[in-house]
């Protein structure tokens, strides 16, 4: 019997090997640009006919290549980037599996042309079908132009699997974009079709971001920045607001390589969650930068996908850093408290002092131990709004600056009430100004936020203080509620319920939770129980946010309730110390702001 098994030829070999790193024209379009990076280019340009099915061609400024290199660029695993396996725990080039060109040779028509900066001369390649057809010197610019004609020529079923150039040319876009923001170090430009589509000048990540998709997003941007001992996050996410209902612009790199990770999404998807419903998507920009001996990139040939070796680690420090950024710099307007005398003889001549006595159920003071989180602290809140419009200076020269001491007020000014004009509309809002215009907060939201945080607090730490009851009194439960309760009793002791089961139906109430404002304990665990029972459905590892959000909304403040101006001054400070300020756990807002823009147009001034 004769022997069936064959080499297959070469060409052949190459051709299906070329399957798997060129699936479409944008495959080939990431390649040839990686390369240029990688061969240290300062400017790029990408021309492209028909979406790439006619002509890809890529020049840089890079290193460019030997005669021998030339030629050698073409054959299989042939790679100037690493040497050994080892080296791969070191990588910090975009490629170095030696794959791409001979690939892209194998199924197109490809013209090189590069010269070493120190040469006079350089080297002309036409390869095609795998076949080398020229090999020459030539004149031509320092660096690398690698034109690819005619892609799948020898290949029709991938031909004409091909869809619309509009459809190539999205994906072609997409893989230029992810580049073009990991490098706003380098210039590029794109031409298709002879039309001039980007030519970006180098600079910040920011401007970078705005020179791909507009002027309008420079002022939807927050700033990330958070670095540890394994790893740093930098870049932007987007404002909730501008949330969108189709996904937009998600952008992980890591040592600024583009990936894709389900995982890392979700980590910032996490970080949104009261201030973006499901169905709409921030966009993000984030820069993970790692020793790269704690990731592997060699899990698949176009390497969008990565594993990193503590995979945990970096889910929570890119949650928490997402987090805090959100936190920070959420609104618009700088937000200080610049005394303003005119305003201040407007209502009333004198400084407003405390006008309400009669305010007993809420103690904002009883709970100073839990209101300040390590950052923002009250007393910094102000700097940080400061900063924010102008996000885009350097942060450290700006603390120093005559400016951020001029508008941060000292410590015990801030605390002086009278230098910080507030005051309370329809027993529901408090009106504060700002040096830029004035902030209306809406008491009750802000201090069901307040709450929340406190709650969450108090339930990781599993011990709670109560005001303890002069008569402990009994609440007569359903069943349900009871089992309820039953259920959830650790978790109520830990925020400050003093309860005991008294036999029955029934439950002793020893204590309350100190800042309970409504004062009737059947009213406030009734209250907490229905809230409960709406939240039934959310998941057991969220009990503690349930419980938290339900107790924070039963006991908070209610609209109507007339506060002292010392209370409103302590609930905006308490506001502001929270980890995020701006909405309440269910994420409606807890405060608004006016430029004094808006009143001057409104004026017509
Ligand atoms: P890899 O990038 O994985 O090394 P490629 O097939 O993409 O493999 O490229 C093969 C080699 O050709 C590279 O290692 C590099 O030495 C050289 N090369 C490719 N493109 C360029 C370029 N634009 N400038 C300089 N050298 C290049
Ligand atoms: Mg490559």
């Amino acid at each position: 019997m004769a022997d069936l098994i064959r080499l297959l030829p070469d060409h052949v070999a190459n051709q299906i090997a070329a399957g798997e790193v060129v699936q479409r024209p944008a495959s080939v379009v990431k390649e040839l640009l990686e390369n240029s990076v990688d061969a240290q280019a300062s400017h790029i340009i990408l021309v492209l006919k028909d979406a790439g099915r006619t002509l890809i061609q890529v020049t840089d400024d890079g290193l460019g290549m030997s005669p021998a290199d030339a030629r050698s660029a073409f054959e299989r695993h042939a790679t100037s980037k690493i040497r050994l396996a080892d080296d791969l725990a070191t990588i910090r080039t975009k490629g170095f599996r030696g794959e791409a060109l001979a690939s892209i040779a194998a199924i197109a028509q490809v013209e090189l042309r590069t010269r070493e900066r120190d040469q006079e001369l350089g080297t002309r390649i036409l390869i095609e079908g795998s076949r080398i057809k020229v090999t020459e010197p030539t004149a031509c610019s320092p660096g690398t132009t690698i034109a690819v004609r005619s892609l799948f020529y020898n290949v029709p079923a991938r031909r004409q699997f091909l869809k619309s150039d509009g459809v190539e040319m999205k994906h072609i876009l997409d893989e230029f974009h992810r580049l073009a923001i990991a490098h706003p170090d380098l210039s590029f430009q794109l031409v298709h079709n002879d039309h001039e589509e980007y030519n970006m000048s180098t600079g910040s990540e920011r401007q970078r971001i705005v020179q791909l998709y507009g002027r309008k997003y420079d002022e939807r941007l927050v700033p990330v920045e958070e670095a540890t001992d394994l790893m740093e996050v930098t870049g932007f996410v987007g404002k909730p607001e501008f949330a969108k209902r189709s996904r937009g612009e998600q952008y992980f790199f890591v040592n600024r390589r583009f990936i894709r990770s389900s995982y890392l999404d979700h980590a910032v998807r996490k970080a949104y969650d009261e201030l973006v419903s499901r169905d709409n998507y921030p966009s993000w920009f984030l820069f993970i930068e790692l020793d790269p001996a704690h990731i592997d990139i060699n899990i698949h040939p176009t390497k969008t996908e990565i594993k990193f070796r503590d995979d945990r680690t970096v889910y929570a420090i890119v949650h928490a850093a997402v987090r805090r950024a959100l936190g920070r710099f959420n609104i618009v307007p700088s937000l200080d408290f610049e005394p303003e005398p005119a305003i201040l003889a407007a209502f009333g001549g004198d400084r407003p002092q405390a006008i309400s006595p009669a305010v007993p159920a809420w103690r904002p003071n009883d709970l100073g131990a839990f209101t300040a989180p390590p950052r923002p602290s009250p007393a910094g809140w102000q700097q940080l709004f400061a900063l924010q419009s102008d996000e885009g200076r350097d942060t450290e020269t700006l603390t120093e600056s005559d400016e951020a001491t001029r508008i941060m007020p000292s410590r015990e000014h801030a605390g002086t009430p009278g230098e910080r004009p507030v005051f309370q509309l329809h027993g529901t809002y408090i009106m504060a100004q700002l040096r830029s215009g004035f902030m209306v907060v809406d008491q009750q939201r802000a201090h069901e936020r307040i709450l929340y945080e406190r709650n969450l607090k108090l339930l990781e730490r599993g011990v709670g203080t109560s005001q303890t009851e002069l008569f402990p009194r009994h609440v007569e439960l359903s069943a349900a509620d009871l089992a309820m309760v039953e259920d959830v009793l650790p978790e109520l002791r830990s925020m400050g319920f003093d309860l005991e089961l008294f036999g029955g139906r029934t439950v002793q109430v020893n204590g309350m939770p100190a800042e309970a404002a409504e004062e009737d304990p059947t009213k406030l665990l009734e209250q907490l129980l229905e809230q409960l029972k709406h939240e039934k459905g959310d998941l057991r590892n969220e009990r503690h946010h349930v419980l938290a959000r339900g107790m924070a909304h039963s006991m908070a403040i209610r609209s109507g309730r007339v506060l002292a101006t010392s209370e409103m001054h302590d609930l905006i400070d308490r506001l502001f110390a929270c980890e995020m300020p701006y909405h309440t756990p269910g994420g409606k807002p807890t405060l608004i702001t006016y430029g004094l823009d808006d009143l001057n147009k409104r004026f017509e001034r």
